[in-house]
Protein backbone atom coordinates (compact mmCIF):
# COMPACT_ATOMS: atom_id res chain seq x y z
CA UNK A 1 0.00 0.00 0.00
CA UNK A 2 1.27 3.79 -0.46
CA UNK A 3 1.58 5.68 2.13
CA UNK A 4 -0.47 8.29 0.20
CA UNK A 5 -3.97 8.76 1.97
CA UNK A 6 -7.84 8.12 0.22
CA UNK A 7 -8.83 11.39 -0.86
CA UNK A 8 -12.44 12.49 -1.16
CA UNK A 9 -14.02 14.88 -2.90
CA UNK A 10 -16.72 16.86 -0.93
CA UNK A 11 -17.57 17.23 2.34
CA UNK A 12 -21.13 16.51 2.11
CA UNK A 13 -23.12 13.79 3.52
CA UNK A 14 -21.68 10.82 1.43
CA UNK A 15 -17.76 11.96 1.32
CA UNK A 16 -18.12 12.85 5.31
CA UNK A 17 -19.32 9.16 5.87
CA UNK A 18 -17.44 7.69 3.05
CA UNK A 19 -14.27 9.19 5.19
CA UNK A 20 -15.26 7.88 8.36
CA UNK A 21 -15.59 4.28 7.30
CA UNK A 22 -12.41 4.58 5.46
CA UNK A 23 -10.48 5.31 8.49
CA UNK A 24 -12.46 2.93 10.60
CA UNK A 25 -10.72 0.47 8.39
CA UNK A 26 -7.85 2.04 8.51
CA UNK A 27 -7.06 4.26 6.07
CA UNK A 28 -5.62 7.96 6.18
CA UNK A 29 -7.77 10.27 4.55
CA UNK A 30 -7.75 14.16 2.94
CA UNK A 31 -11.48 15.38 2.66
CA UNK A 32 -11.28 18.25 0.07
CA UNK A 33 -14.13 20.43 -0.07
CA UNK A 34 -14.61 23.50 -2.25
CA UNK A 35 -16.61 25.71 0.20
CA UNK A 36 -15.49 27.11 3.40
CA UNK A 37 -18.38 26.31 5.87
CA UNK A 38 -20.97 23.47 5.04
CA UNK A 39 -23.93 24.10 3.23
CA UNK A 40 -26.82 25.68 6.25
CA UNK A 41 -29.73 24.82 3.95
CA UNK A 42 -31.81 21.58 4.20
CA UNK A 43 -32.37 19.65 1.41
CA UNK A 44 -32.92 15.72 2.21
CA UNK A 45 -35.43 14.78 5.28
CA UNK A 46 -35.82 11.46 5.20
CA UNK A 47 -33.84 8.20 6.43
CA UNK A 48 -34.51 4.52 6.38
CA UNK A 49 -33.63 2.22 8.62
CA UNK A 50 -31.17 0.36 6.46
CA UNK A 51 -29.34 3.42 5.97
CA UNK A 52 -29.21 4.20 9.48
CA UNK A 53 -26.92 1.19 9.80
CA UNK A 54 -24.32 2.80 7.30
CA UNK A 55 -24.69 5.89 9.82
CA UNK A 56 -24.17 3.16 12.99
CA UNK A 57 -21.02 1.53 10.78
CA UNK A 58 -19.46 5.06 10.53
CA UNK A 59 -20.15 5.44 14.39
CA UNK A 60 -22.75 8.39 14.15
CA UNK A 61 -26.33 6.94 14.81
CA UNK A 62 -26.53 7.32 17.87
CA UNK A 63 -25.98 11.01 17.70
CA UNK A 64 -28.46 11.29 14.21
CA UNK A 65 -31.09 9.62 16.36
CA UNK A 66 -30.62 12.29 18.83
CA UNK A 67 -31.58 14.65 16.38
CA UNK A 68 -34.01 13.03 14.20
CA UNK A 69 -37.83 12.23 14.56
CA UNK A 70 -39.26 9.02 13.92
CA UNK A 71 -41.42 9.03 10.82
CA UNK A 72 -44.93 7.66 11.64
CA UNK A 73 -45.14 6.60 7.88
CA UNK A 74 -47.39 7.83 4.46
CA UNK A 75 -50.24 9.67 4.34
CA UNK A 76 -51.45 10.18 0.62
CA UNK A 77 -54.21 12.83 0.25
CA UNK A 78 -56.79 13.89 -2.52
CA UNK A 79 -56.87 18.09 -3.25
CA UNK A 80 -58.75 19.02 -0.42
CA UNK A 81 -56.23 16.86 1.61
CA UNK A 82 -58.85 13.88 2.64
CA UNK A 83 -56.98 10.88 3.66
CA UNK A 84 -57.31 8.60 0.63
CA UNK A 85 -55.07 6.01 1.97
CA UNK A 86 -52.12 6.01 4.82
CA UNK A 87 -49.44 3.62 5.55
CA UNK A 88 -48.23 3.14 9.03
CA UNK A 89 -44.50 3.05 9.88
CA UNK A 90 -43.43 1.60 13.23
CA UNK A 91 -41.79 4.21 15.75
CA UNK A 92 -39.94 1.58 17.55
CA UNK A 93 -36.99 -0.09 16.19
CA UNK A 94 -37.94 -3.10 13.46
CA UNK A 95 -36.26 -5.54 11.35
CA UNK A 96 -32.60 -2.99 10.84
CA UNK A 97 -32.38 -2.14 15.02
CA UNK A 98 -33.67 1.52 14.05
CA UNK A 99 -36.86 3.07 13.22
CA UNK A 100 -38.17 2.10 10.05
CA UNK A 101 -38.18 6.17 9.26
CA UNK A 102 -36.33 8.73 10.21
CA UNK A 103 -36.88 12.36 9.42
CA UNK A 104 -33.64 14.37 9.67
CA UNK A 105 -32.63 18.31 9.11
CA UNK A 106 -29.67 17.51 6.44
CA UNK A 107 -27.64 20.25 8.21
CA UNK A 108 -27.62 18.64 11.60
CA UNK A 109 -26.67 15.43 9.89
CA UNK A 110 -23.58 17.12 8.25
CA UNK A 111 -22.56 18.71 11.65
CA UNK A 112 -22.53 15.64 13.32
CA UNK A 113 -20.73 13.70 10.76
CA UNK A 114 -17.84 16.98 10.44
CA UNK A 115 -17.73 17.25 14.20
CA UNK A 116 -16.77 13.05 14.12
CA UNK A 117 -14.63 13.44 11.10
CA UNK A 118 -13.10 16.41 12.84
CA UNK A 119 -12.21 14.58 15.73
CA UNK A 120 -11.23 10.98 13.90
CA UNK A 121 -7.39 9.98 13.74
CA UNK A 122 -6.24 9.71 10.14
CA UNK A 123 -9.05 11.78 8.66
CA UNK A 124 -8.16 15.76 7.71
CA UNK A 125 -10.50 17.84 6.34
CA UNK A 126 -9.31 20.99 4.13
CA UNK A 127 -12.40 23.15 3.10
CA UNK A 128 -11.94 25.93 0.94
CA UNK A 129 -10.19 24.06 -1.76
CA UNK A 130 -11.33 22.56 -4.71
CA UNK A 131 -10.55 20.35 -7.02
CA UNK A 132 -9.62 20.72 -10.89
CA UNK A 133 -7.62 18.18 -11.99
CA UNK A 134 -6.65 14.47 -11.88
CA UNK A 135 -3.68 12.55 -13.39
CA UNK A 136 -3.28 8.41 -12.57
CA UNK A 137 0.05 6.07 -12.57
CA UNK A 138 0.73 2.84 -11.56
CA UNK A 139 0.66 3.92 -7.70
CA UNK A 140 -2.08 6.30 -7.69
CA UNK A 141 -3.26 9.48 -8.63
CA UNK A 142 -2.60 12.97 -8.53
CA UNK A 143 -5.01 15.31 -7.61
CA UNK A 144 -5.13 19.22 -8.74
CA UNK A 145 -6.26 21.65 -6.34
CA UNK A 146 -6.57 25.14 -6.23
CA UNK A 147 -7.19 27.25 -2.79
CA UNK A 148 -6.46 31.15 -2.31
CA UNK A 149 -2.12 30.50 -2.60
CA UNK A 150 -2.95 28.70 -6.22
CA UNK A 151 -2.69 25.30 -8.09
CA UNK A 152 -0.93 22.48 -6.30
CA UNK A 153 -0.68 18.87 -6.73
CA UNK A 154 -1.24 16.46 -3.97
CA UNK A 155 -0.63 12.19 -4.00
CA UNK A 156 -3.90 9.99 -3.76
CA UNK A 157 -3.45 6.24 -3.23
CA UNK A 158 -7.43 6.28 -4.43
CA UNK A 159 -10.08 9.22 -5.00
CA UNK A 160 -13.57 8.97 -4.02
CA UNK A 161 -15.68 11.68 -5.65
CA UNK A 162 -18.39 12.76 -3.84
CA UNK A 163 -18.69 16.02 -4.84
CA UNK A 164 -22.85 15.98 -5.66
CA UNK A 165 -24.85 16.61 -8.60
CA UNK A 166 -22.56 19.08 -10.71
CA UNK A 167 -19.45 16.77 -9.68
CA UNK A 168 -15.59 17.68 -11.27
CA UNK A 169 -14.76 14.38 -10.52
CA UNK A 170 -17.19 12.73 -13.41
CA UNK A 171 -16.01 14.74 -15.48
CA UNK A 172 -12.52 14.24 -15.28
CA UNK A 173 -13.29 10.47 -15.44
CA UNK A 174 -15.29 10.82 -18.49
CA UNK A 175 -18.27 9.87 -17.23
CA UNK A 176 -21.59 10.94 -18.27
CA UNK A 177 -24.87 10.87 -17.00
CA UNK A 178 -28.11 8.97 -18.62
CA UNK A 179 -31.63 10.16 -17.74
CA UNK A 180 -34.16 7.90 -16.21
CA UNK A 181 -37.17 10.23 -16.96
CA UNK A 182 -38.10 13.79 -17.28
CA UNK A 183 -36.81 16.40 -14.96
CA UNK A 184 -39.47 18.17 -12.86
CA UNK A 185 -39.45 21.56 -11.62
CA UNK A 186 -40.41 21.91 -7.72
CA UNK A 187 -40.93 24.82 -5.04
CA UNK A 188 -39.18 23.57 -2.01
CA UNK A 189 -40.68 25.80 0.97
CA UNK A 190 -38.85 25.71 4.53
CA UNK A 191 -40.85 26.75 7.22
CA UNK A 192 -40.09 27.41 11.43
CA UNK A 193 -43.25 27.35 13.46
CA UNK A 194 -42.61 28.62 17.12
CA UNK A 195 -45.79 27.07 18.27
CA UNK A 196 -46.16 23.07 17.23
CA UNK A 197 -48.57 22.45 14.00
CA UNK A 198 -51.19 20.54 14.06
CA UNK A 199 -49.81 17.86 11.70
CA UNK A 200 -49.30 14.41 11.51
CA UNK A 201 -45.83 13.35 12.20
CA UNK A 202 -45.57 11.59 8.88
CA UNK A 203 -45.32 12.41 4.80
CA UNK A 204 -48.07 13.85 3.09
CA UNK A 205 -48.17 12.96 -0.41
CA UNK A 206 -50.99 15.70 -2.01
CA UNK A 207 -52.23 13.33 -4.93
CA UNK A 208 -54.20 16.47 -6.90
CA UNK A 209 -53.29 16.22 -10.62
CA UNK A 210 -53.06 19.76 -10.96
CA UNK A 211 -51.15 20.89 -7.96
CA UNK A 212 -49.40 17.75 -6.51
CA UNK A 213 -47.66 18.86 -3.22
CA UNK A 214 -45.81 17.10 -0.19
CA UNK A 215 -45.64 18.20 3.48
CA UNK A 216 -43.87 16.66 6.45
CA UNK A 217 -43.11 18.19 10.04
CA UNK A 218 -38.71 17.39 10.16
CA UNK A 219 -37.69 17.87 13.18
CA UNK A 220 -38.14 20.65 16.26
CA UNK A 221 -39.58 23.39 14.97
CA UNK A 222 -38.85 23.05 11.47
CA UNK A 223 -41.48 22.21 8.16
CA UNK A 224 -40.98 20.97 4.76
CA UNK A 225 -43.74 21.57 2.25
CA UNK A 226 -43.04 20.84 -2.10
CA UNK A 227 -45.19 21.32 -4.79
CA UNK A 228 -44.59 20.82 -8.92
CA UNK A 229 -44.42 24.10 -10.39
CA UNK A 230 -46.59 24.59 -13.62
CA UNK A 231 -44.56 25.14 -16.92
CA UNK A 232 -43.13 28.56 -17.01
CA UNK A 233 -44.03 29.61 -13.43
CA UNK A 234 -41.28 31.47 -10.86
CA UNK A 235 -41.07 31.42 -7.66
CA UNK A 236 -42.54 34.72 -6.99
CA UNK A 237 -45.77 33.99 -8.92
CA UNK A 238 -46.40 30.29 -6.82
CA UNK A 239 -45.44 31.67 -3.83
CA UNK A 240 -48.18 35.07 -3.73
CA UNK A 241 -50.24 35.55 -0.53
CA UNK A 242 -53.46 33.31 -2.20
CA UNK A 243 -50.97 30.42 -3.06
CA UNK A 244 -49.12 29.87 0.00
CA UNK A 245 -52.50 29.91 1.59
CA UNK A 246 -53.41 27.18 -0.70
CA UNK A 247 -50.35 25.37 -0.24
CA UNK A 248 -50.08 25.29 3.60
CA UNK A 249 -54.07 25.46 4.70
CA UNK A 250 -54.97 24.72 7.31
CA UNK A 251 -51.78 26.77 8.63
CA UNK A 252 -51.98 29.99 8.47
CA UNK A 253 -48.81 31.56 6.38
CA UNK A 254 -48.63 34.58 8.39
CA UNK A 255 -48.12 32.32 11.69
CA UNK A 256 -45.02 30.60 10.27
CA UNK A 257 -41.79 31.83 9.11
CA UNK A 258 -40.92 31.22 5.56
CA UNK A 259 -37.15 30.55 5.89
CA UNK A 260 -36.71 29.67 1.96
CA UNK A 261 -38.40 29.29 -1.15
CA UNK A 262 -37.00 27.89 -3.61
CA UNK A 263 -36.98 25.89 -7.21
CA UNK A 264 -35.35 22.63 -7.68
CA UNK A 265 -35.39 20.36 -10.76
CA UNK A 266 -35.54 17.37 -9.07
CA UNK A 267 -33.73 14.72 -12.16
CA UNK A 268 -34.00 10.97 -12.54
CA UNK A 269 -30.36 10.40 -13.89
CA UNK A 270 -26.94 7.23 -13.36
CA UNK A 271 -23.71 7.93 -14.41
CA UNK A 272 -22.29 5.40 -17.03
CA UNK A 273 -19.02 5.16 -15.55
CA UNK A 274 -18.77 4.90 -11.88
CA UNK A 275 -15.02 3.90 -11.66
CA UNK A 276 -11.62 5.00 -13.52
CA UNK A 277 -8.69 2.96 -12.00
CA UNK A 278 -8.76 4.00 -8.86
CA UNK A 279 -10.98 7.00 -8.98
CA UNK A 280 -14.59 6.36 -7.92
CA UNK A 281 -17.90 8.03 -7.96
CA UNK A 282 -20.71 8.10 -5.34
CA UNK A 283 -23.18 9.96 -4.09
CA UNK A 284 -25.18 12.59 -6.00
CA UNK A 285 -22.11 12.27 -8.64
CA UNK A 286 -23.23 8.98 -9.34
CA UNK A 287 -26.91 9.27 -9.46
CA UNK A 288 -29.98 11.46 -8.90
CA UNK A 289 -33.19 10.55 -7.62
CA UNK A 290 -36.82 12.13 -7.61
CA UNK A 291 -38.05 12.76 -4.05
CA UNK A 292 -41.06 10.17 -3.86
CA UNK A 293 -39.26 7.88 -1.56
CA UNK A 294 -36.96 10.04 -0.22
CA UNK A 295 -33.96 7.93 -0.92
CA UNK A 296 -31.02 10.49 -2.36
CA UNK A 297 -28.83 10.90 0.23
CA UNK A 298 -29.61 7.21 0.99
CA UNK A 299 -28.37 5.88 -2.19
CA UNK A 300 -25.15 7.52 -1.62
CA UNK A 301 -24.45 6.31 1.80
CA UNK A 302 -25.16 2.64 0.91
CA UNK A 303 -22.62 3.30 -2.06
CA UNK A 304 -19.52 4.30 -0.04
CA UNK A 305 -21.06 1.48 2.69
CA UNK A 306 -19.77 -1.40 0.70
CA UNK A 307 -16.61 1.21 -1.71
CA UNK A 308 -15.40 1.96 2.12
CA UNK A 309 -14.19 -1.89 2.78
CA UNK A 310 -13.36 -3.22 -0.74
CA UNK A 311 -11.36 -0.41 -1.57
CA UNK A 312 -9.57 -1.13 2.21
CA UNK A 313 -9.49 -4.87 1.05
CA UNK A 314 -7.61 -3.99 -2.07
CA UNK A 315 -5.05 -1.44 -0.69
CA UNK A 316 -4.14 -3.04 2.07
CA UNK A 317 -3.68 -6.02 -0.34
CA UNK A 318 -6.17 -8.54 0.91
CA UNK A 319 -7.86 -8.78 -2.07
CA UNK A 320 -7.42 -7.86 -5.82
CA UNK A 321 -8.19 -5.36 -7.73
CA UNK A 322 -11.30 -7.15 -9.10
CA UNK A 323 -13.41 -6.73 -6.74
CA UNK A 324 -13.47 -3.12 -7.17
CA UNK A 325 -15.54 -4.10 -10.38
CA UNK A 326 -17.91 -5.61 -8.60
CA UNK A 327 -19.14 -1.81 -6.98
CA UNK A 328 -20.67 -0.07 -9.74
CA UNK A 329 -22.21 -4.32 -11.01
CA UNK A 330 -23.55 -3.94 -7.78
CA UNK A 331 -24.68 -0.26 -6.38
CA UNK A 332 -26.09 0.49 -9.94
CA UNK A 333 -28.65 -2.04 -10.67
CA UNK A 334 -29.79 -1.22 -7.01
CA UNK A 335 -29.56 2.31 -7.64
CA UNK A 336 -31.73 2.46 -10.92
CA UNK A 337 -34.80 0.31 -9.50
CA UNK A 338 -34.78 2.62 -6.42
CA UNK A 339 -35.16 5.69 -8.81
CA UNK A 340 -37.35 3.56 -10.89
CA UNK A 341 -39.51 3.31 -8.11
CA UNK A 342 -39.53 7.06 -7.31
CA UNK A 343 -40.64 7.75 -10.70
CA UNK A 344 -43.47 5.31 -10.81
CA UNK A 345 -45.09 6.80 -7.39
CA UNK A 346 -44.60 9.84 -8.37
CA UNK A 347 -45.98 9.43 -11.47
CA UNK A 348 -49.04 7.53 -10.37
CA UNK A 349 -49.77 9.78 -7.11
CA UNK A 350 -49.63 12.83 -9.38
CA UNK A 351 -50.24 12.29 -13.12
CA UNK A 352 -53.29 11.55 -15.00
CA UNK A 353 -55.23 14.86 -14.68
CA UNK A 354 -59.01 14.24 -13.36
CA UNK A 355 -59.29 10.90 -14.55
CA UNK A 356 -55.98 10.10 -12.72
CA UNK A 357 -57.40 11.88 -9.63
CA UNK A 358 -60.50 9.41 -9.95
CA UNK A 359 -58.63 5.93 -10.87
CA UNK A 360 -56.58 6.78 -7.61
CA UNK A 361 -59.38 6.78 -5.26
CA UNK A 362 -60.65 3.90 -6.61
CA UNK A 363 -57.34 2.04 -6.49
CA UNK A 364 -56.21 3.37 -3.05
CA UNK A 365 -59.37 2.29 -1.46
CA UNK A 366 -58.29 -1.46 -2.39
CA UNK A 367 -54.85 -1.20 -1.55
CA UNK A 368 -55.81 -0.18 2.22
CA UNK A 369 -57.94 -2.90 2.78
CA UNK A 370 -55.91 -4.95 1.73
CA UNK A 371 -53.01 -6.16 4.53
CA UNK A 372 -50.19 -7.56 1.64
CA UNK A 373 -50.62 -4.54 -0.23
CA UNK A 374 -50.75 -2.06 2.70
CA UNK A 375 -47.72 -4.07 3.95
CA UNK A 376 -45.76 -3.47 0.50
CA UNK A 377 -45.84 0.22 1.10
CA UNK A 378 -45.15 0.53 4.74
CA UNK A 379 -42.21 -2.41 4.30
CA UNK A 380 -38.93 0.08 4.34
CA UNK A 381 -36.79 -3.00 2.89
CA UNK A 382 -35.18 -2.38 -0.46
CA UNK A 383 -34.54 -4.60 -3.36
CA UNK A 384 -31.55 -7.28 -2.66
CA UNK A 385 -28.46 -6.84 -4.64
CA UNK A 386 -28.20 -8.73 -7.86
CA UNK A 387 -25.90 -12.31 -8.44
CA UNK A 388 -22.46 -11.50 -9.07
CA UNK A 389 -18.94 -12.70 -7.69
CA UNK A 390 -20.25 -11.29 -4.10
CA UNK A 391 -23.41 -12.47 -3.73
CA UNK A 392 -24.00 -16.36 -4.84
CA UNK A 393 -27.53 -16.64 -5.17
CA UNK A 394 -27.82 -20.32 -5.65
CA UNK A 395 -30.19 -22.68 -4.26
CA UNK A 396 -33.39 -22.62 -2.25
CA UNK A 397 -31.40 -20.51 0.78
CA UNK A 398 -29.33 -18.64 -1.35
CA UNK A 399 -31.65 -17.63 -2.94
CA UNK A 400 -33.81 -15.98 -0.67
CA UNK A 401 -30.77 -14.77 1.65
CA UNK A 402 -27.95 -13.69 -0.56
CA UNK A 403 -27.55 -10.33 -1.38
CA UNK A 404 -29.89 -8.90 1.21
CA UNK A 405 -29.25 -7.36 4.28
CA UNK A 406 -28.69 -9.53 7.79
CA UNK A 407 -31.15 -8.21 10.54
CA UNK A 408 -30.03 -6.43 13.23
CA UNK A 409 -31.52 -7.89 16.32
CA UNK A 410 -30.11 -7.31 19.95
CA UNK A 411 -28.24 -10.19 20.94
CA UNK A 412 -26.37 -11.66 24.18
CA UNK A 413 -22.43 -11.63 23.66
CA UNK A 414 -20.82 -12.79 27.49
CA UNK A 415 -23.60 -12.04 28.99
CA UNK A 416 -24.09 -8.65 27.60
CA UNK A 417 -26.80 -7.15 25.02
CA UNK A 418 -25.85 -5.30 21.82
CA UNK A 419 -26.76 -4.75 18.59
CA UNK A 420 -25.59 -7.47 16.46
CA UNK A 421 -23.89 -5.06 13.54
CA UNK A 422 -21.59 -3.91 16.94
CA UNK A 423 -20.80 -7.64 17.48
CA UNK A 424 -20.33 -8.36 13.69
CA UNK A 425 -17.64 -5.43 13.59
CA UNK A 426 -16.00 -6.78 16.50
CA UNK A 427 -15.30 -10.41 15.01
CA UNK A 428 -14.91 -8.98 11.28
CA UNK A 429 -11.89 -6.49 12.70
CA UNK A 430 -10.63 -6.16 9.31
CA UNK A 431 -11.71 -9.68 7.76
CA UNK A 432 -13.82 -9.47 4.37
CA UNK A 433 -16.75 -11.78 5.77
CA UNK A 434 -17.69 -13.42 9.01
CA UNK A 435 -19.74 -16.87 9.40
CA UNK A 436 -23.01 -16.76 11.03
CA UNK A 437 -23.99 -20.08 12.21
CA UNK A 438 -26.80 -22.37 13.98
CA UNK A 439 -25.28 -23.43 17.02
CA UNK A 440 -28.56 -24.69 19.68
CA UNK A 441 -31.61 -23.38 20.74
CA UNK A 442 -31.49 -19.31 19.58
CA UNK A 443 -28.00 -19.91 19.93
CA UNK A 444 -25.44 -19.20 17.19
CA UNK A 445 -21.65 -18.87 16.59
CA UNK A 446 -19.93 -16.18 14.56
CA UNK A 447 -16.27 -15.97 13.18
CA UNK A 448 -14.38 -14.37 10.56
CA UNK A 449 -13.39 -15.62 7.23
CA UNK A 450 -9.94 -16.40 6.55
CA UNK A 451 -8.86 -15.42 10.10
CA UNK A 452 -7.35 -17.93 12.54
CA UNK A 453 -9.22 -16.48 15.97
CA UNK A 454 -11.98 -18.17 18.30
CA UNK A 455 -15.78 -18.20 17.45
CA UNK A 456 -17.51 -16.42 19.44
CA UNK A 457 -20.94 -17.65 20.74
CA UNK A 458 -23.63 -15.23 20.22
CA UNK A 459 -27.27 -15.75 22.02
CA UNK A 460 -30.36 -14.69 19.85
CA UNK A 461 -32.70 -13.27 22.78
CA UNK A 462 -35.52 -12.88 20.69
CA UNK A 463 -34.84 -15.67 17.90
CA UNK A 464 -34.59 -13.05 15.32
CA UNK A 465 -31.85 -14.14 13.82
CA UNK A 466 -32.91 -18.16 14.01
CA UNK A 467 -35.96 -17.65 12.41
CA UNK A 468 -34.65 -15.79 9.88
CA UNK A 469 -32.08 -18.23 9.15
CA UNK A 470 -34.38 -21.26 9.24
CA UNK A 471 -37.33 -19.89 7.29
CA UNK A 472 -34.80 -20.26 4.59
CA UNK A 473 -33.83 -23.58 5.21
CA UNK A 474 -30.04 -22.13 5.84
CA UNK A 475 -28.08 -23.63 9.04
CA UNK A 476 -25.62 -20.20 8.45
CA UNK A 477 -25.05 -17.14 6.35
CA UNK A 478 -21.57 -15.77 5.37
CA UNK A 479 -21.67 -12.27 5.95
CA UNK A 480 -20.09 -9.11 4.39
CA UNK A 481 -18.49 -6.30 5.81
CA UNK A 482 -21.87 -4.08 4.37
CA UNK A 483 -23.91 -6.45 6.33
CA UNK A 484 -25.48 -7.79 2.99
CA UNK A 485 -25.30 -11.77 2.87
CA UNK A 486 -23.08 -12.96 0.36
CA UNK A 487 -24.27 -16.49 0.79
CA UNK A 488 -26.04 -18.99 2.43
CA UNK A 489 -25.50 -22.11 4.02
CA UNK A 490 -28.12 -24.71 3.42
CA UNK A 491 -29.95 -26.63 6.32
CA UNK A 492 -28.68 -30.41 5.92
CA UNK A 493 -31.70 -32.82 5.66
CA UNK A 494 -32.35 -35.41 7.96
C1 LIG B 1 -35.16 19.63 -1.93
C2 LIG B 1 -34.43 18.33 -1.76
C3 LIG B 1 -34.99 17.32 -0.99
C4 LIG B 1 -34.31 16.13 -0.80
N1 LIG B 1 -34.87 15.14 -0.01
C5 LIG B 1 -34.20 13.99 0.23
C6 LIG B 1 -34.67 13.00 1.17
O1 LIG B 1 -35.72 13.18 1.80
N2 LIG B 1 -33.94 11.87 1.39
C7 LIG B 1 -32.75 11.67 0.73
O2 LIG B 1 -32.13 10.61 0.96
N3 LIG B 1 -32.24 12.59 -0.14
C8 LIG B 1 -32.93 13.75 -0.40
N4 LIG B 1 -32.40 14.71 -1.22
C9 LIG B 1 -31.10 14.47 -1.87
C10 LIG B 1 -29.91 14.77 -0.95
O3 LIG B 1 -29.95 16.07 -0.44
C11 LIG B 1 -28.64 14.53 -1.74
O4 LIG B 1 -28.74 13.24 -2.33
C12 LIG B 1 -27.38 14.61 -0.88
O5 LIG B 1 -27.13 15.90 -0.39
C13 LIG B 1 -26.18 14.17 -1.72
O6 LIG B 1 -25.04 14.16 -0.91
P1 LIG B 1 -23.60 14.16 -1.56
O7 LIG B 1 -22.67 14.16 -0.40
O8 LIG B 1 -23.52 13.11 -2.60
O9 LIG B 1 -23.52 15.55 -2.36
P2 LIG B 1 -23.59 17.04 -1.81
O10 LIG B 1 -24.38 17.12 -0.56
O11 LIG B 1 -24.04 17.87 -2.95
O12 LIG B 1 -22.08 17.38 -1.44
C14 LIG B 1 -21.10 17.53 -2.44
C15 LIG B 1 -19.97 18.39 -1.88
O13 LIG B 1 -18.90 18.41 -2.82
C16 LIG B 1 -18.36 19.72 -2.87
N5 LIG B 1 -17.66 19.89 -4.16
C17 LIG B 1 -18.22 19.93 -5.39
N6 LIG B 1 -17.27 20.04 -6.33
C18 LIG B 1 -16.07 20.08 -5.68
C19 LIG B 1 -14.71 20.19 -6.13
N7 LIG B 1 -14.40 20.27 -7.42
N8 LIG B 1 -13.73 20.22 -5.19
C20 LIG B 1 -14.02 20.13 -3.86
N9 LIG B 1 -15.31 20.03 -3.39
C21 LIG B 1 -16.32 19.99 -4.31
C22 LIG B 1 -19.58 20.61 -2.72
O14 LIG B 1 -19.24 21.91 -2.28
C23 LIG B 1 -20.40 19.84 -1.68
O15 LIG B 1 -20.11 20.23 -0.35
C24 LIG B 1 -33.05 15.92 -1.43
C25 LIG B 1 -32.49 16.94 -2.22
C26 LIG B 1 -33.16 18.13 -2.38
C27 LIG B 1 -32.51 19.21 -3.23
Amino acid sequence: MSGAPVVVVGAGPVGLTAALLLARRGLDVLIVEKHAEPYPLPRAVHLDDEVFRVLQAAGVAGEVLERSRPFAGLRLLDGVHRVLAEFRRRPEAGINGWPQGSFVHQPDLEEVLAEAAASTPGVTVTRGVEVTGLRQDDDGVSVVVRDGGGERSVRAAAVLGCDGAGSTVRKLIGSSMRELGPADRWLVLDVRSPAPLPVWPGAHQVCDSRRPATFMPVTGDRYRWECRMVPGETVAEATTPVRLAALLAPVDPHAVEIVRAVEYTFRAQVADRWRAGRVFLAGDAAHLSPPFVGQGMGLGLRDVHQLAWKLAAVLTGEAGDDLLDSYQAEREPHARVLIGVALLLGRLMTRGGRAGDVLRRGVLAVVRRVPAAARLATDSRTPPLERGPQVQRSGRAGRRLAGTLVPQPDVIVDGRRCRFDDVLDQVLDGADGAVLALAGPDDLTLRPVGRDRPLLRVHDGDGVLTRWLEGASASGARIRPDRIVRAAVPRRRG
